[in-house]
């Protein structure tokens, strides 16, 4: 690590999810990511000889692209333009280089500049470092001083442009914002696009990560072609024609980096999140995302050839496809589409491990001891819903709801030392579901007026969410246990809980009592599980903990919700691993 150089640049991708989510396509979504992530690594070629699997199988890819971005990865470019310069970090789409002061003003040109060949922008920022620093030197004040000129500098940007109109202009037929410059030629619906959308489908590469999750999600996983659309993911689903979007990123990141002084601790603090990331994603796509045989189907059929066979190069479009896609994975940043059933458990197996490998991770390079480096914790939002619901709102719900998982462990975080890890779900079931706290609001949490004078206001709250990675497990696991019973059950559960309470609690006791002994033994298991130990009198409804006496709580709406999307066989399953 070099200790020359004067002044530290920072790079930031500007909107960077505004960018990679402009158009609700799949393969759109992919590319952009893509075209991203290659242009804020580090030398993308030294990751890709990793796997020796082969580069993604993409019809697109066996084209040359018509008008494939010559792209430079922009530690590349600052390399080239400030000699003896070092990149400290680069990923989630953000840099930071220590180099010569004099460099600065050629490269901050050149690096706009390669943003917007793939039609992006960034926003770059510099300090001068204190005249003879070292590698123990804290730079915690010229740190904090980049961090809070990139916030200025952020905010003076336009927030929107308006663009000249004209009937000789043509909007493009992606993204819909921008005007359209070029026919697509090897697109077969002939689309006029955008420069940016353009990059997007032309960008068939893969991510930089890409081979680093090959790496860790297992064979016979990495060999299965990547879905096209969002349809394939959800072909794979059961029930059929849903997927489940998940999106996380790490809880308190920017308190823990301000407490970050020396450049080295800092390289190895983001490089320890982002391959911590990467592999927690890996290992849990692996665990639960492994192709399943349907009946009569043999084995080659499930993308895994019988033994001492080489995977034919057949017609690729009737091969099985992922059931899942990456669409951004970079810093402490996640957003993937899974099948539906799955979500869940790749979300939960995500968090789990990405705390414990960080808290490994920092262990081993000796930071114990450092404020800093105590492990990090995720915050995830799963939302799944049909996969022909508008993927924007469908993004919008799940950001929606990562906010209220993260507002949760803020709270909790009064308690313990550092926000602890929440996932949040949300089954979308209507088309009116558009923002998570209005949907909490409306439908999870009743207000009753009091009925007489001298009445306390009172308060049920239909849902637990969001969720400890330990408490979503324990959901999860009755919910397998009940999904053993006529589902019919637990939905009348589900709509006495919206009654009157009067009403609802006889309904509830009713449905109960002509259940089977045993049945009835699983639903109090699924009680105590979730609720402690309770007064069996108050079915559905129980006290919410110590001190409020007016507010009720019920699992059944959770457990109803999620029933459609756990398969009672798959307890095995979760157990063994
Ligand atoms: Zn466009």
């Amino acid at each position: 690590m070099l200790v020359s150089g004067d002044a530290l640049l920072l790079i930031d991708t500007d909107r960077i999810k505004g960018f990679v989510f402009a158009t609700p396509y799949l393969r759109d979504i992919r590319g952009g990511s893509a075209l991203l992530d290659r242009l804020n690594r580090e030398d993308p070629q030294g990751s890709d000889a990793g796997g020796g699997e082969p580069a993604r199988v993409d019809p697109a890819a066996a084209g040359a692209p018509a008008n494939a971005v010559d792209l430079t990865p922009v530690p590349t470019l600052v390399a080239r333009l400030a000699p003896g310069s070092e990149c400290i970090y680069a990923n989630g789409g953000t840099a930071l280089f220590a180099l010569s002061e004099a460099c600065v003003k050629r490269v901050i040109p050149e690096v706009s500049r390669a943003y917007a060949a793939v039609g992006a922008s960034a926003t770059s920022v510099w300090v001068s470092l204190p005249e003879g620093w070292t590698q123990e030197t804290d730079l915690g004040p010229q740190l904090r001083l980049l961090a809070h000129r990139l916030r200025v500098a952020k905010d003076e940007r336009p927030t929107h442009t308006v663009l000249a109109s004209s009937p000789f202009l043509r909007p493009c037929e992606a993204c819909g914002v921008e005007y359209s410059r070029n026919r697509l030629k090897r697109d077969r619906r002939q689309q006029r696009l955008c420069p940016a959308c353009l990059a997007r489908r032309d960008s068939a590469r893969d991510a930089t990560w890409a081979s680093d999750l090959r790496n860790e999600m297992g064979a016979d996983l990495a060999r299965l072609p990547p879905p096209d659309d969002f349809e394939e993911i959800a072909e794979t689903s059961s029930p059929s024609g849903y997927i489940g979007l998940i999106y996380a990123d790490g809880n308190g990141m920017g308190q823990r980096v301000s407490k970050i002084g020396r450049l080295t601790h800092l390289q190895n603090f983001a490089s320890i999140v982002d391959t911590s990331l990467k592999a927690a994603v890996g290992r849990a796509l692996q665990s639960h995302l492994r192709p399943e045989r349907r009946k009569g189907e043999s084995p080659s059929e499930t993308g895994q050839p019988p033994e001492g066979e080489a995977p034919s190069a057949g017609d690729d479009s009737r091969k099985p496809r992922r059931p899942f896609e990456v669409l951004m994975l970079g810093g402490d940043d996640l957003v993937m589409v899974t099948r539906a059933q799955s979500a869940l458990d790749v979300a939960l197996a995500t968090v789990e491990e990405f705390e414990r490998l960080t808290g490994e991770k920092f262990k081993s390079h000796g930071y114990a001891g450092e404020e800093w480096a105590k492990p990090v914790s995720l915050s995830a939002a799963v939302v799944i819903s049909h996969s022909h619901f508008p993927f924007g709102s469908l993004l919008h719900l799940a950001e929606t709801a990562l906010k209220a998982a993260k507002r949760d462990g803020a709270r909790a975080a009064a308690q313990v030392a550092s926000p602890p890890a929440r996932i949040n779900f949300l089954v979308v079931s209507s088309a009116s579901h558009v923002d998570f706290d209005d949907y909490r609001e409306d439908q999870l949490e009743l207000k009753l007026e009091p009925e007489r004078a001298g009445e306390k206001r009172r308060e049920f709250v239909l849902t637990a969410r969001p969720y400890s990675p330990t408490g979503l497990n324990g959901l999860l696991t009755v919910t397998r246990k009940l999904a053993a019973l006529p589902h019919s059950r637990i939905q009348q559960f589900r709509e006495a809980c919206y009654m009157k309470p009067l009403r609802g609690q006889v309904e509830a006791l009713a449905t109960l009592a002509r259940m089977k002994e045993k049945d009835r033994a699983l639903v109090w298991e699924a009680v105590t599980e979730t609720m402690g130990r309770c007064d069996r009198r108050e079915f559905p409804w129980f006290p919410a903990g110590s001190g409020s006496d007016d507010k009720r709580r019920t699992p059944f709406v959770d457990i109803a919700e999620l029933m459609p999307f756990v398969k009672p066989q798959e307890v095995g399953e979760r157990d063994g691993r």
